[in-house]
């Protein structure tokens, strides 16, 4: 799509510069213009004009006298007196009775004449002109002053080249949703036929990098109408009151374009939910309260869609989210496995790809990634075929890639001593002879143990088998023996523990915490949620939720499952000690081992 930044308006001066005449024109030349100058006069010359016949016209209004002379070239007046024969004596000296010497115009008339008109002039030259710099498209570099307050907002206009669902892979359920949205922008008028009215707004929910900015680009692009786009901390700016007067205009601008779409990126970043905090962010809520205002200003079928996205949803304002604004939510989750190849296939479109490449198991390596990480990965890829000199990129690019994006490039010149590297060599094959005699655990893929720029010393990719949506009790429990397994594999060789597991320490902890407060895993709180997670999306924080005592025996529970599970992995690994030697001296040779030489020397075969 194009992006054309909205034209920006140096007409503020003009329409200065243009008050200002107006003024001028009202207060100095207007009075000398209309006023015919009438001379008041004493009484006494009125009657002595009278008797000399000198009187030309003559009007007796409520309270004066108004004449002129016989020439009608000046004009008189004076006050009324109890003057009982006054009409005859006038009438005998030839005077004309007249009920308008001086024209007296209507005061709206005047009003009309004086400044509206001038005004309406001036705001029709005005228009002229900006619609002239609006052809110019991309205008000027607008003095700064003058721009304060506009939206800033960035328009898509309208091309064939734009983005489409095509696109966006993965994303089945999301494009659906989507997609009445699309038919309706297209055909406005069928859905006021029958009375019906689409959803204002519409959430797009999800973690980062899943995709919800391309798909709003390709409803756009689908229906063929304007995009604006905008993020909500753009809105926040350093201005009070800046803000509001952005969302305004923005809508101002979208009205004028409907049908089209307007995208709100990061909308948490206005809508968090108000009060409750101390010294509250004004800014915020009015921006806020002016989006709520224009959304409820606008009829459902104005044409005009609201998308946004969010990767808090919980943390919205509810205000936002009720009946009439932002009533729709669309989930955009992590791709799966099926998701994943899509992904992959059509970033792999814009590179020159080796014939052989095998997507899914590409993709099955990469779980858990999202469509930005795996559109990263496909160019890390491509870069890493230049850097090798070849000019298609294969699939041993590809793999190398997903580490990189995962784990951070290979630390080349980070050498480990000979001992460490066999402390990581014993830690890793721990984790996979752990997670493979188990028989719910997923084999693994590969094992490495070059240092990584993320700080991993190494590292074991474990691959899911398909999609997995429930696990099991025992398949948790697993996976808790799994992580311990590094360190207990440093116990029972070295008869001493490192600081290399911090991170396995971690992540067994809260998996740990996760089955007792929040999967109903334990005997003693039977299905009651002890903690909520607050942040979905990001990192997932949780928020205890009872009592100091009840925190204490979750504690302890924690530390009595993670501990049987340790004991298991040492159990598992004492039991498997040969392989376990024989595994890690390969690893330590070789320093990577795919999980088909893993499999083949646990099963027997002779290493290759
Ligand atoms: P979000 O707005 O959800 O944070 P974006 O829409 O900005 O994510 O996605 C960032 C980039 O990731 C896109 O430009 C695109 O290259 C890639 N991407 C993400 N999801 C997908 C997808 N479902 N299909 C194809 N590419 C995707
Ligand atoms: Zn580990």
């Amino acid at each position: 799509m194009n992006e054309v930044n909205r034209p920006k308006k140096p007409l503020a001066l003009f329409y200065c510069i243009a008050a200002a005449v107006i003024l001028l024109i009202n207060l100095i030349v207007m009075p000398m213009i209309a006023e015919k100058e009438v001379e008041t006069v004493d009484y006494g010359k009125f009657m002595s004009m009278t008797e000399n016949k000198e009187i030309g016209l003559v009007e007796i209004t409520s309270n004066q006298i108004i004449f002129t002379n016989k020439d009608q070239t000046k004009f008189y007046k004076t006050g009324l007196m109890n003057d009982p024969n006054l009409t005859e004596r006038l009438y005998n000296a030839g005077a004309q009775f007249s009920s308008q010497i001086i024209e007296e115009t209507s005061p709206f008339l005047t009003l009309l004449l004086s400044w509206a008109l001038p005004i309406i002039v001036f705001i029709a030259i005005g228009q002229f002109m900006s619609r002239k710099m609006m052809d110019k498209a991309g205008g000027g570099p607008g003095s700064l002053m003058f721009n304060m307050g506009k939206s800033n907002a960035k328009v898509y206009v309208k091309s064939s080249d734009g983005i489409h669902f095509s696109d966006v892979a993965g994303e089945e359920e999301a494009k659906e949703n989507l997609a009445e949205i699309v038919e309706y922008l297209h055909d406005p008028a069928k859905y006021q036929e029958i009375g019906a009215s689409m959803p204002k707004g519409v959430l797009l929910v999800g973690p980062p990098g899943t995709g919800k900015t391309m798909l709003a680009k390709a409803v756009a692009g689908e229906a063929n109408v304007p995009f604006f786009s905008m993020s909500g901390s753009e809105f926040v700016e350093m201005f009070v009151g800046m803000g509001a007067s952005k969302v305004r205009d923005l809508f101002r601008q979208a009205k004028e374009k409907a049908p089209c779409i307007v995208f709100i990126d990061e909308i948490d970043a206005i809508g968090k939910k108000r009060g409750g905090q101390y010294g509250g962010n004004d800014e915020r809520e009015q921006t806020l309260n002016q989006l709520l205002t224009e959304m409820d200003g606008f009829e459902g079928n104005t044409g005009v869609v609201i998308l946004a996205a969010t990767n808090q949803p919980d943390s919205l304002d509810p205000a936002l989210t009720r009946p009439g604004r932002f009533d729709r939510r669309v989930p955009v989750e992590l791709p799966d496995l099926k998701g994943r190849e899509d992904i992959l296939k059509v970033h792999a479109k814009k590179v020159k790809i080796a014939e052989d490449v095998d997507f899914e198991k590409v993709a099955r390596m990469a779980s858990g990634a999202s469509g930005a990480e795996l559109a990263n990965i496909v160019n890390e890829a491509a870069l890493r075929a230049i850097r090798n000199g070849r000019k298609l990129v294969t699939q041993a690019d590809l793999e190398e890639s997903i580490e990189v994006v995962i784990a951070g490039y290979q630390k080349k010149n980070a050498i480990l001593t000979d001992a460490e590297k066999k402390i990581v060599a014993y830690h890793e094959i721990g984790h996979a002879l752990v997670a493979a005699m188990q028989t719910h655990s997923a084999p693994v893929q590969k094992i490495t143990i070059i240092p990584r720029t993320s700080g991993a010393l190494g590292y074991t990719m474990q691959v899911e088998e398909g999609n997995h949506y429930l696990m099991t009790k025992e398949e948790l429990e697993n996976k808790i023996a799994t992580l311990t397994g590094g360190r207990a594999a440093e116990e029972l060789i070295f008869g001493s523990v490192t600081t290399g597991a911090s991170n396995d320490i971690e992540q067994a902890t809260k998996l740990a915490r996760a089955m007792i407060t929040r999967y109903g895993m334990s005997d003693d709180f039977d299905m009651v949620a002890l903690e909520t997670v607050t942040n979905q999306y990001l990192g997932g924080d949780t928020s205890l939720a009872c009592s100091a005592e009840t925190q204490t025996e979750i504690d302890r529970k924690v530390v009595e499952l993670v501990k049987k599970q340790h004991e298991k992995a040492c159990q598992i690994l004492t039991e498997n000690r040969e392989k376990l030697d024989e595994l890690a001296g390969v690893l330590y040779e070789k320093e990577t081992i795919t999980g088909e030489e893993f499999m083949d020397i646990l099963n027997g075969n002779t290493a290759a």
